[in-house]
C-alpha cells in the first residue's frame, strides 16, 4: 500500500494546471493572478502634499519660531484635484491640500496647524525640516516594477492597486469544474422521503461545500445506483468537468463497482488504497484527461480524503502556489494510541492557550461519525511508523480552518 506522501505525488503530477480568463476588477477578489502586473506609471504619479497646509520654499521658514514669525504672501489656493502652473518664488506661499501635486519651486509643506492667516498672508511659526510633509513620486510603486506576480490570490489590498494601475480587466486562472456523484441504493437525496434502510446522501453536500472552499464550481450529479450502467453513465456525465469525484463503492464489498466501472471508461488507475485512516479505500486515475478520485464513501473518510488529495489538486489547477494546509505543532493534551503502518488523521479541536497551540481531539474518530468533524477545526496527522503519543507531546496538526477558541476575544460593547 502507498503511503499519503506517495499518493499525494502521484496525484499532483496528473493535475494539469487550467487556463487563464478575464475578469472584471471586482470579480477578481480571492481568485489567482494570472498574469504579471508591472506598474504602468508611477504611483502617486508626482509630489503632492501629505498635508493640508502651506507649500513653501524651505529656505524661506528655516528660521520660523513662535517669537520670529516666517510672514509669506499667500498667492494661490490649490486643492487636491487640480495644478499648479506657477513656479513658487521666494517669500511666496501656496495654500495647498493633502493630494494635490507639489507646484514647482517648493520643496516643504508646512502644516496648518503652525501658521496663521490673515488677509494674503501666511505667519509660520515653526521650521519644518525641509521636504517634509511630502509625498515623492513613485513612493508607492516606482513604474516598471512587479507590482503582483502571476499565482498569487488577490485580496481587497491588490484589487485596490489593480485599480490603481487602472486595471478594470484582469487575467486570473480559471476555476476547475468538479462532477461530484455519490453511490449507493441506500441514499436519498436531500428533499427525498427517509424510508427503512434510507439515509440521506450528506456526502453530496460536504463534499460540493469543500469543493466551493476550494474556489471550485461543483457539478452535482446526484446519485449512482450500485449497478454498473447506472454508474457508468454517471461518469460518462462527469467527463464534462474538469475534474471528478465520487464517493462510495470502492471498497471490497460486492457492490463496490466503482473501481470496475472505471477501468472500463478507460481510465488510467494509478492506485486503490493510501496507507492512511480513516479513508484507506482510494482509487485514483485519469480518464479522458480528467483526473478522477474514487472517495470513501463514510461521511468522515471522504472529507478527509478530500482534504488530503482532492483540495490540493484544485488548488493546483486553479494556479495556486501553496497546496496544502497549514500545519502547526501542538500540544497534545491526551494520550493517543493507534496501529502501526497507516497515517492517521484524528479530528480535533486546537485552541490558543497563553500564546500557544493545544489541541484535543473532538470525540469519537469512527469514519461514520460527522459529529466530531463538525467540531473540529484541524485534523492531528500521526505519522505512520509510530503506535503511542503521551499526553504534553508537540504533534502536527492541520489547520482546516481559521475558527480559532482563543482564551479572550476583542469583545464589543
Ligand atoms: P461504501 O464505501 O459505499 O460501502 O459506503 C460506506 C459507508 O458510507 C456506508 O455506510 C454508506 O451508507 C455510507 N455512505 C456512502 N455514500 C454516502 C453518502 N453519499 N452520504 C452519506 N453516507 C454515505
Ligand atoms: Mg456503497
Amino acid at each position: 500500500m502507498i503511503s499519503v506522501e506517495e499518493a499525494t505525488e502521484i496525484i499532483l503530477k496528473s493535475i494539469p494546471v487550467l487556463g487563464v480568463e478575464k475578469v472584471d476588477i471586482l470579480n477578481a477578489l480571492e481568485r489567482v493572478l494570472g498574469e504579471e502586473v508591472y506598474a504602468p506609471y508611477h504611483i502617486p504619479p508626482w509630489d503632492n502634499s501629505a498635508m493640508d497646509g502651506y507649500a513653501v520654499i524651505h529656505r524661506d521658514i528655516a528660521h520660523a519660531s513662535p517669537s520670529t514669525p516666517a510672514i509669506l504672501k499667500v498667492v494661490e489656493d490649490l486643492p487636491a484635484g487640480y495644478t499648479s502652473h506657477r513656479a513658487l518664488k521666494q517669500g511666496e506661499a501656496i495654500r495647498i491640500m493633502t493630494g494635490a501635486p507639489l507646484p514647482k519651486g517648493c520643496d516643504t509643506v508646512v502644516m496648518v496647524e503652525d501658521t496663521e492667516t490673515g488677509g494674503n498672508q501666511v505667519k509660520i511659526f515653526k521650521s519644518t525640516p525641509q521636504g517634509e510633509h511630502i509625498r515623492k513620486a513613485g513612493e508607492d510603486v516606482q513604474q516598471g516594477t512587479l507590482v503582483l506576480s502571476s499565482g498569487t490570490i488577490i485580496h481587497a489590498a491588490g484589487v485596490g492597486m489593480l485599480a490603481s494601475l487602472k486595471r478594470s480587466f484582469i487575467s486570473v486562472y480559471q476555476r476547475p469544474t468538479v462532477a461530484v456523484i455519490s453511490t449507493g441504493d441506500e441514499l436519498i437525496d436531500v428533499d427525498g422521503i427517509l424510508t427503512e434502510g434510507k439515509i440521506v446522501s450528506s456526502n453530496t453536500y460536504s463534499l460540493a461545500s469543500l469543493v466551493k472552499e476550494a474556489g471550485a464550481i461543483p457539478l452535482l450529479l446526484g446519485i449512482a445506483r450500485d449497478r454498473a450502467e447506472n454508474l457508468k453513465e454517471k461518469f460518462k456525465a462527469a467527463l464534462s468537468a474538469d475534474m471528478i469525484i465520487s464517493s462510495g463503492g470502492v471498497s471490497v464489498g460486492d457492490y463496490d463497482l466503482v473501481k470496475d466501472i472505471l477501468k472500463e471508461l478507460g481510465a488510467d488507475m494509478k492506485f486503490w488504497k493510501v496507507a492512511m485512516r480513516p479513508g484507506q479505500p482510494l482509487a485514483f486515475g485519469v480518464i479522458e484527461g480528467k483526473p478522477t478520485f474514487g472517495l470513501p464513501g463514510n461521511p468522515v473518510s471522504c472529507m478527509i480524503s478530500f482534504e488530503q488529495f482532492v483540495r490540493p489538486s484544485i488548488l493546483k489547477a486553479s494556479g495556486h502556489r501553496r497546496l496544502f494546509r497549514p500545519l502547526v505543532e501542538a500540544e497534545l493534551k491526551e494520550p493517543l494510541n493507534k496501529k502501526e503502518g497507516r497515517t492517521y488523521f484524528l479530528r480535533c479541536l486546537v485552541t490558543v492557550e497563553e500564546g500557544r497551540y493545544v489541541v484535543t481531539t473532538t470525540g469519537e474518530q469512527g469514519s461514520g461519525i460527522l459529529m466530531s468533524m463538525v467540531r473540529a477545526n484541524g485534523l492531528i496527522i500521526l505519522p505512520e511508523e509510530r503506535t503511542t503519543f503521551k499526553a504534553g507531546e508537540m504533534v502536527k496538526v492541520q489547520l482546516l480552518n481559521r475558527d480559532f477558541e482563543v482564551q479572550e476575544y476583542p469583545e464589543y460593547s
